[in-house]
């Protein structure tokens, strides 16, 4: 694609290897600069180091889920874009992503070309 990758990297969340392996693939492919956490905790330290343009976050995840990890990210930068991505459907717990913050909710097994999508808008979208 004839177009300017942003500078900020996408940080792709996740406790499962494999899934964050799936994500890593893709978005390298797409020419982003991709970072990863394995836990919340490692999220939330790698979101004050790094400053990404955007959150993959993963929802089941031991310790700290990835609900209470978007509120804490929210709380620390409500301007960084959060997609959840979940391995069930589930239409409450997709409204409470939104009402704190998250802009997107995708299903696993991932789409790749809606992931793709979902973060070419955002991050193209942002100033
Ligand atoms: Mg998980």
């Amino acid at each position: 694609m004839n177009r300017e990758q942003p500078k900020k990297a996408v940080l792709a969340v996740d406790d499962d290897p494999k899934s964050l392996k799936l994500l890593v693939d893709v978005l390298t492919l797409e020419g982003y600069r991709v970072i990863t956490a394995q836990s919340g905790k490692d999220a939330l330290e790698q979101i004050e180091l790094e400053k990404p343009g955007l959150v993959l976050l993963d929802i089941m995840m031991p310790e700290m889920d990835g609900m209470e990890t978007l509120k804490r990210i929210k709380a620390f930068d409500q301007d960084i874009p959060v997609a959840m991505v979940t391995a069930v459907w589930d239409e409450d717990e997709a409204k409470r992503a939104f009402e704190a913050g998250a802009y997107e909710y995708i299903t696993k097994p991932v789409d790749i070309e809606y992931l793709k999508l979902a973060v070419l808008v955002k991050l193209f979208s942002e100033k």
